[in-house]
């Protein structure tokens, strides 16, 4: 008999919510972890991510706050005071993570651990451990490309450890991390100078939010220099950036490399536990989370799908109700899965864009329906950035198989919305809706 019912590899997201749901069933189960208990989430993802980003936020808080009567004077912003209470903060949710384990019942190893087979593990002292499933839920890390000098720049890691904010910033990459590291740095108070490879940031969003956020980004004075490709970093003057076509950008303290992610799985041992990668190293899953080898599952980031950490969760906990909890069908959909960016203002998005709508049904099937205004928060505020929204409409119906919201609570929006769109929502229902007003959501109700 195995020593455990259960083994994953991975104490973030992913690993400790399939955990814990299996002990909850009943499971014998072991978690390995190498770092800190909550994997990049917790760590060096979406928690100080989000402290920073209500820096940010508070950062032009306080400046709208004129608008509103208020005589404020600020007297400049303590990072370092900042990141200590951030760091505190994400130990108290370390320790919050260990006694839920403890709680539940989950056995905990801090080690590394490397598969020996597909029933085995070892950890880092080649003590073994057996399990009749395995789950690789091993996250990911920050790619840097193979350009000489890459080494000096620093990524999302590198940020959260950063003593003193950076005056002089380049941010390379275009999706959710530089937006949102970029966006963070200026709103307290770095130069920013975002570069992309094509002609925008967001590519893949709808071009309604990717739009919008461009000239947000312009209005608060966050620099895009597009068609960028780096073909080296040096430092002379500061940190300089060439450009393969030959353009050359100096003088920044810091640069972050924001280009995606590559998943957790050197020296894991997957090639003795005979478990296949794809081409781009990620570890590949059926519908059901399983891997090539029947007992072998991946759930999270290491798999490279929707790279979110509710996803990671979600999969998780189907998986153990399917193999603990005898739910034979419980598995995740990739369909439909709200996701938010922390840009100032926040991004909300569920369902297809335009152009992916328009790529896959006729135009006659589709209805659009946009709306821009000025949110009333900034009705007396010295600046005054439009909100967009966007419903992408499918046949006589009208159900609604897209949403797309930018502007002040845009975050906190969609998660309803969200649920009225997976529930099948038509067009004609949320008009039913009453609206709540004065809100900006109330216009995702009443469009024409
Ligand atoms: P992880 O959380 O990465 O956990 C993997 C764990 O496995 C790690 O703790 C690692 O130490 C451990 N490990 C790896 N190899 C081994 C081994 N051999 N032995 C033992 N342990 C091992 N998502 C959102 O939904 N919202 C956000 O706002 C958001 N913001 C983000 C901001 C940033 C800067 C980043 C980088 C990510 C953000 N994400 C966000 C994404 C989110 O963090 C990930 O999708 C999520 O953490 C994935 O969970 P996971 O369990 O797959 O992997
Ligand atoms: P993303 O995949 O979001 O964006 C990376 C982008 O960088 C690519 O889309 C590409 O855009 C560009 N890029 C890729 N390679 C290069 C290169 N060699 N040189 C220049 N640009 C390049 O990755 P991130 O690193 O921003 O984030 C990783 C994942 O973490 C996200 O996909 C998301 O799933 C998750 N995350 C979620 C957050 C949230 O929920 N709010 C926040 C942060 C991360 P292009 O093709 O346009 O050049």
């Amino acid at each position: 008999m195995a020593d455990y019912d259960l083994i994953v590899i991975g104490g973030g997201s992913g690993g400790l919510a399939a955990a814990q749901r299996a002990a909850l069933h009943g499971a014998r189960a072991l978690v390995f972890e190498t770092g800190r208990l909550g994997g990049t989430c917790v760590n060096v993802g979406c928690v100080p991510k989000k402290v920073m980003w209500t820096a940010a936020q508070l950062a032009h808080a306080l400046h709208d706050a004129g608008g509103y009567g208020f005589d404020v004077a600020v007297g400049g912003h303590d990072w370092q005071r900042l990141k200590t209470s951030r760091d505190s903060y994400i130990e108290f949710l370390n320790g919050i993570y260990a006694r839920n384990l403890d709680r539940s019942a989950v056995e905990l190893v801090r080690s590394r651990a490397k598969l020996q087979g597909p029933r085995t593990v070892l950890d880092a002292d080649g003590q073994t451990y057996t399990a009749e499933h395995i789950i690789i839920a091993t996250g990911g890390y920050p790619r840097v490309p193979a350009v000489p000098g890459a080494e000096l720049g620093i990524t999302s890691d590198g940020f959260f450890e950063l003593e003193r904010r950076p005056d002089r910033v380049a941010v390379i990459g275009s999706g959710y991390i530089a937006v949102e590291l970029g966006g963070v740095l200026r709103g307290l108070g770095s130069e920013v100078k975002q570069f992309v490879r094509y002609d925008s940031v967001l590519r893949n969003f709808d071009p309604m939010l990717s739009g919008r956020l461009m000239e947000e980004l312009a209005a608060q004075g966050v620099e895009v220099v597009t068609g960028v490709v780096p073909q080296r970093i040096s430092r002379r003057d500061g940190l300089c950036l060439d450009a393969v076509d030959g353009r050359n950008f100096e003088g920044f303290d810091c640069l972050i490399w924001a280009i995606g992610r590559e998943a957790n799985t050197r020296d894991l041992g997957l090639e003795e536990a005979g478990i296949t990668v794809d081409g781009s190293g990620d570890v590949p899953v059926d519908a059901f989370q399983v891997t090539n080898v029947a007992n072998v599952y991946a759930v999270g980031d290491v798999t490279g799908k929707a790279q979110l950490t509710p996803v990671a969760i979600a999969a998780g906990r189907r998986l153990a109700d399917r193999v603990f909890g005898g739910q034979t069908d419980r598995h995740l959909s990739y369909e439909l899965i709200p996701t938010v960016v922390f840009s100032h203002p926040p991004i909300g998005t569920v369902g297809l864009t335009e152009t992916e709508a328009r790529a896959r049904y006729s135009p006659d099937a589709l209805k659009i329906y946009t709306s821009e205004f000025v949110p009333m928060y900034h009705a007396l505020t010295q600046r005054r950035p439009k909100s967009a929204m966007k419903l992408i409409t499918l046949g006589e119906d009208e159900r609604v198989i897209g949403c797309h919201i930018i502007g002040p609570g845009a975050d906190e929006m969609l998660q309803g919305f969200a649920v009225a769109v997976r529930m099948g929502a038509r067009k004609a229902d949320l008009d039913d809706t009453v609206a709540i007003h004065p809100t900006s959501a109330e216009e995702l109700v009443t469009m024409r």
